[in-house]
């Protein structure tokens, strides 16, 4: 060692020999969930009152905010001993959910069982069958009680399979709970309670539900708002507590909004709800990459766009200190967002034409 000779004193030498062998690594990749940064937004928000700041959960591992619920649900079951090595955990997703249950399966050793729509893409099932995860494909076109859809072909094979947990994120309150012990001190740290407003993404609800519980017992003065989907149920639940099936039709914004109640969603600690649209929430995710350098999902395209609707509406001030989730990256849109093809084919561009779409001013 080359401070050998410095060094007399044997305790002090061992010690700093032992420090210099000491390798600098993570264990494996799930302690690289949560504690993801705030980055300030310096360019899509120029024309609007406050301050911006996005959380960008794409820095989980898993590449979105689903890593915080996979690991605190499988642990919290754990920690209840329902779960030892070799079971199954069981969810009805193709999304985000399946990837992080996927991921964290692995490292922990169980096996994992996705059902999924027979709509989901071919490249979504292979992801999930790269992670390891058991994949069944189920009709698409079956009501949600037919013994053939995801939901019921999931509920059966953990009622038939001891040992197993239905993580349910729909409606499982450990969702919530899941946000609530993780983002809503992360933000709170990371602002130093300097947060005037939160803005997320509604699906499940756990997202915004579970931080904002936390961040309004510190200060419930923070204006919590939610971003919905038009097609979707949530905003109308809101405003009257009543489920409005008129609400309900087809949208392409993946995770965002939901054509049933979700028991993860606390109504009570969302201030307002606000709905976009698919094809300007799409164009703002392009935006947000072009001029942020973040490539961010459909969801994060969503949120800046009600953002701009809320501040046409005077939610911010220049005093505002607005902190926004972007729930996932880009990289899982490539062949719908950020493909011109699809979104030619959706009829985006067609107030304009594919040249001028590609030189829009972003
Ligand atoms: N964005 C994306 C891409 C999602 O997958 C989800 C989850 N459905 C959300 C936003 C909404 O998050 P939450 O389910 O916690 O409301």
């Amino acid at each position: 060692m080359h401070f050998s000779k410095t060094y007399k004193n044997k305790t002090l030498y061992n010690l700093l020999v032992f420090m210099e062998q000491q390798i600098n690594a993570f264990n494996n990749v799930l302690e690289l969930i949560g504690n993801t940064p705030l980055i300030k937004l310096n360019h899509i928000t120029k024309n609007i009152k406050g301050n911006f700041y996005a959380k960008v959960e794409s820095f989980n591992p898993g590449h979105s905010t689903k890593d915080r619920i996979a690991l605190y649900i499988i642990e919290e079951a754990e920690r209840k001993g329902i779960l030892k090595p070799g079971d199954t955990i069981i969810e009805t997703t193709s999304g985000n959910t399946g990837f992080s249950i996927a991921m964290v399966s692995i490292i922990k050793g169980y096996e994992c069982i996705l059902a999924v729509s027979s709509k989901s893409s071919k490249d979504k099932i292979d992801m999930l069958r790269s992670m390891g995860a058991k994949v069944y494909v189920c009709p698409a076109h079956v009501s949600a009680d037919d013994p053939r859809s995801y939901y019921q072909v999931a509920k059966r094979i953990h009622e038939e399979m001891s040992g197993s947990v239905y993580i349910n994120q729909y409606f499982n309150q450990l969702n919530i709970d899941a946000h609530y012990k993780t983002t809503g001190p992360e933000i709170w740290k990371q602002t130093n309670g300097n947060i005037t407003h939160f803005v997320a993404c509604s699906g499940t609800g756990g997202t915004i539900s579970g931080t904002a519980k936390y961040l309004k017992e510190q200060n419930p003065k923070i204006r919590v708002l939610g971003i919905d989907a038009y097609g979707s149920v949530l905003k109308k639940y809101h405003e009257t507590r009543e489920f409005d099936s008129d609400e309900i039709y087809p949208y392409r914004i993946e995770g965002l909004g939901k054509n049933l109640i979700p028991t993860a969603t606390d109504f009570d600690v969302i201030d307002k709800f606000i709905k976009v649209k698919d094809e300007e929430s799409a164009h703002k995710a392009r935006e947000i990459s072009k001029t942020e350098g973040l490539f961010v999902g459909y969801t994060s395209g969503a949120a800046m766009q009600g953002i701009e609707q809320l501040a046409e509406e005077g939610e911010f001030d220049e005093n505002s200190n607005v902190i926004v989730i972007f729930p996932d990256h880009g990289s899982r849109y490539m062949s719908k967002v950020y493909s011109d093809d699809w979104m030619r084919s959706q009829g985006f561009f067609d107030s304009k034409n594919i040249e001028e779409a590609q030189k829009i001013e972003y």
